[in-house]
Order: structure tokens, then C-alpha cells, then sequence
């Protein structure tokens, strides 16, 4: 049933996510006006020309949308996986926009503010225990693809660790997001130039059919979206800005040509969109959460940013 809700929406949805003002930032040069279920207006100052644009997706989460309403949203694709589909979610944004408290929280995590990664695997766990089917453990997998000089394509699987509860993954997520942190301070900061992938298989039985289930879910917190002005980024780090730029547009590339339901979808244009490509289009659903800041300063960045999931979502 579930899935036949899904298929009726399609399989690939994207919302917008307003991220709030942080703590000693003034609120008041907000560039988002009016919010509704779908629709968001972006007040524009005059040189971007009329005063104000609007823009339409699946769903818009205001600043004050908490992390199980949004989750909420995403709850359906959950069962799917365990119904032998896969599944892709990306967080898209500028740098600070919020796309790693979407996938994972803030640093000091509670249980309140978990983010679409624990409550996915919280899912996972919970449903495949309700349910009489007979499922293996799930196997997980944290990969950094990174769109520097590196060639070929990193070995998607080679790291599949066998877990039975979400305190595991929590643990093996603690170790990544610990050497991403090392890498932070040596290399200014590596995360918001790579792209981390955590995946999940999951194995089952159907119980009346004896039908093998076999599904997979990508959580992708992407690289930040930022445009890289060609004066302030030289060398190797303007090189990588490129790459990722390429990269990301690569990605909206193959999700458009996905909702336009085109012949040729150019998955060989990108590790990334290579990487995925068993999980991008056929029967695999697609969400794509994009994040916006709401500061007058983030306007250039936030238009851009709308755009191009607007461009993803083609609807
Ligand atoms: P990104 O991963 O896109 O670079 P982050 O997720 O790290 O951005 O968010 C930047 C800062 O804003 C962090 O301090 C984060 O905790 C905070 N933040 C982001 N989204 C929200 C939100 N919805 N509610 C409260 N704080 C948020
Ligand atoms: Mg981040």
C-alpha cells in the first residue's frame, strides 16, 4: 500500500528546508517571506529585480519545523527499502545551510534532535522486527567520496559492517564524523568538500511468498553548493571547487533527466551519480532535501539554490 501511495507522487520529491537565524544573528533582514505547504517566496533585493520570487517543491519546512516533522515526510520511503526498493536522499545546500543537521543533528545530539539517518535505521529496525518476514541484519557502509585528483571509482562495498541496533551505527558514525574532524582542522574543512555517503542494505524473505527482499538506502549529505570565486580560490582548492561544482550539477542532471522521464539518463558524467546509479531511477525513489539560509547575505547562494532544484524537480 505504501508503495502504491508513493507511486502515485512519483518516485522522486524534493524539499525545501529553511534552516532558523543561529543564536546571536539578527533576524531581522530575513530573505524569506511567505512560506506554505509548497511554496516558498524569497524577497529579493531590487538589483535582482522585482522585489520578490517564488518557488514551488513537494514540501517546504520553515525555520521552525522540527526534526520529526520532517522525518515524518520521509517515513513512507523507509518502509519501502524494507519492501526490496532503494532508495536515495540527498541533502543539497550552500555551506551552513543546514544539510548536516538534516542527515545527522547538531553536534550535541539528543534524541529530539536526531537526524533522517538515525531515525531511518531506528525505522529499519523497528519495522523489520514488527514484520513476520525474515530479514538478515542490516549491512552498512560510510563512504567520503571526494572529487579531487583521485582516480577511478573508490570500491563502493568494501567497508559492509554487519548491525543490529541503531547504538551501533551511532558508534561507527561517531568514528567517521571523528576522523572527518582531524581532517577538518588539517585540511580546512574536508566536509563540506566531500560528499559522505552512508548506505544501508538490507536482506529479507517474504514470509507468504517466499519472494527474497533486497533493498538499499543512500543518506548523502553533499558537498556545500557554493559557487567559488575564482579570486579567492586558486590552485588545487579551486581545482576541487570545479570538481564539485561539475559534480553536483552532474547530479541534478541525472535526477531531471529522471523526472522528465527522458531516454538517456548521463549517470557517467560523475563518481557520484556513477556510484548511485542502481539506486537512481527505474523503480527506486528519489528525495532530495534542499537547504537554504535565511540571511540577506546568503541571497545570491539561496537563488541559486532554488533554482536548481527546481530544475531537479521539474514538475
Ligand atoms: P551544512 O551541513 O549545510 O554545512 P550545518 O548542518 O552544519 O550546515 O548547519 C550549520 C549550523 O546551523 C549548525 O550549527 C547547525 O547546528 C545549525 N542548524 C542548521 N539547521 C538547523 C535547524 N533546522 N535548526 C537549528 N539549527 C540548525
Ligand atoms: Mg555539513
Amino acid at each position: 500500500l505504501y508503495n502504491q501511495v508513493q507511486d502515485l507522487k512519483g518516485n522522486i520529491r524534493v524539499y525545501c528546508r529553511v534552516r532558523p537565524f543561529l543564536p546571536g544573528q539578527s533576524s531581522s533582514m530575513s530573505t524569506v517571506g511567505h512560506i506554505d505547504d509548497g511554496n516558498i517566496m524569497i524577497i529579493t533585493p531590487s538589483k535582482y529585480g522585482k522585489g520578490h520570487k517564488s518557488f514551488s517543491f513537494n514540501k517546504v519546512f520553515g525555520p521552525f519545523a522540527t526534526q520529526e516533522e520532517v522525518f515524518s515526510d520521509t517515513q513512507p520511503l523507509i518502509r519501502s527499502v524494507l519492501d526490496g526498493y532503494n532508495v536515495c536522499i540527498f541533502a543539497y545546500g550552500q555551506t551552513g545551510a543546514g544539510k548536516t543537521y538534516t542527515m545527522s543533528g547538531p553536534n550535541e545530539l539528543t534524541e529530539e534532535s536526531f537526524g533522517v539517518n538515525y531515525r531511518a535505521l531506528n525505522d529499519l529496525f523497528h519495522i523489520s522486527k514488527q514484520r513476520k518476514d525474515t530479514f538478515l541484519p542490516l549491512l552498512v557502509n560510510t563512504l567520503d567520496i571526494h572529487n579531487s585528483s583521485q582516480k577511478g571509482l573508490a570500491v563502493p562495498n568494501a567497508n559492509l559492517v554487519p548491525v543490529t541496533s541503531t547504538t551501533e551505527v551511532v558508534e561507527l558514525m561517531n568514528i567517521g564524523q571523528k576522523n572527518r574532524a582531524v581532517s577538518a582542522t588539517a585540511m580546512n574543512d574536508r566536509s563540506s568538500r566531500s560528499h559522505s555517503c552512508l548506505t544501508i542494505h538490507v536482506q529479507g524473505r517474504e514470509l507468504a511468498s517466499g519472494a527474497v527482499l533486497r533493498g538499499c538506502m543512500h543518506l548523502v549529505d553533499l558537498a556545500g553548493s557554493e559557487r567559488v570565486n575564482k579570486s579567492e580560490a586558486k590552485g588545487d582548492r579551486l581545482k576541487e571547487a570545479q570538481h564539485i561544482n561539475k559534480s553536483l550539477s552532474a547530479l541534478g542532471d541525472v535526477i531531471s533527466a529522471l523526472a522528465q522521464k527522458s531516454s538517456h539518463i548521463p549517470y557517467r558524467n560523475s563518481k557520484l551519480t556513477q556510484l548511485l546509479q542502481d539506486s537512481l531511477g527505474g523503480q527506486a525513489k528519489t528525495l532530495m532535501f534542499v537547504h537554504i539560509s535565511p540571511e540577506a547575505d546568503a541571497i545570491s547562494e539561496t537563488l541559486s539554490t532554488l533554482k536548481f532544484a527546481e530544475r531537479v524537480a521539474s514538475v
